[in-house]
């Protein structure tokens, strides 16, 4: 099933990138493998992936030793500070980073370390009252002070969008999202040059590729659906 449906998506990311005249290599497909197991996740590597993201710090260090070689990591769920230091040096990139807060313990630990965090600062475009991320507005602001941590590189921008039935009402979110993002390289702060913009999930990644996103993080339509609660 994972390998039918990898072909599927890779169809799919293929056709948005030649819609809207992207290169295929522009957009990188991380599997969302949370709550799957990692037996699915060994089909996943045979069928060609090389990126999983999660979005528990628990659930990815129990995965590690289980699927060893050449997988890289990528955190996309929230943070909790008290786990930075678990996690430092786990990860190719954290996705999530939603608060000043929380970069500093990233820069203390990571710091401690010898190691640099890539990040991508949360942003909640679409003003939800149950999301994590920084209203757009304060997004500038943070990432001024994120750059001057000498133990973390800002890739980019990432958002949740809403959960949609047409897919067509996030492409206005994924469009701020990119203009936030070019609105912020304009402004050329110190060590800020933002290239990520992690952007789509299975109900909407073919319009976020349209839109610009460089990373998209699709689960359900690679794995199945998610049972919880097991
Ligand atoms: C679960 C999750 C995804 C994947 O969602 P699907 O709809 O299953 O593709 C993407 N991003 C984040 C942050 C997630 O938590």
């Amino acid at each position: 099933m994972v390998s039918e449906n990898l072909k599927v998506v890779e169809e799919n990311i293929i056709r948005a990138c030649e819609r809207s005249g992207r290169k295929r290599s522009d957009v990188t497909l991380i599997a969302v493998s949370k709550t799957k197991p990692v037996t699915m996740m060994e089909e996943a590597i045979a069928s060609g992936v090389s990126i999983f993201g999660e979005n528990k710090v628990q659930e990815i260090l129990k995965k590690q030793p289980l699927l060893p070689g050449g997988a890289e990591w990528h955190l996309i769920g929230h943070l909790q500070r008290n786990k930075v230091r678990s996690i430092a040096g786990k990860v190719a990139m954290i996705h999530s980073v939603d608060s000043l807060r929380l970069a500093e313990q990233i820069q203390k630990e990571y710091q401690i370390q010898d190691l640099t965090a890539k990040i991508l600062v949360e942003v909640n475009i679409a003003r939800e009252e149950s999301k994590f991320g920084l209203m757009p507005e304060e997004t500038e602001e943070v990432i001024r002070e994120i750059a001057k941590m000498p133990n973390i590189k800002v890739c980019g921008l990432m958002t949740i969008a809403p959960f949609v039935q047409d897919p067509e009402e996030n492409r206005i979110h994924f469009k701020n999202l990119r203009k936030l993002l070019v609105d912020i390289n304009s402004k050329n702060i110190d060590n800020i040059s933002m290239m990520g913009l992690s952007m789509g999930m299975t109900g909407d990644y073919e319009v976020a590729i349209e839109e610009g996103a460089t990373f998209v993080r699709v689960g359900t339509g690679i794995f199945g659906s998610r049972q919880y609660g097991q």
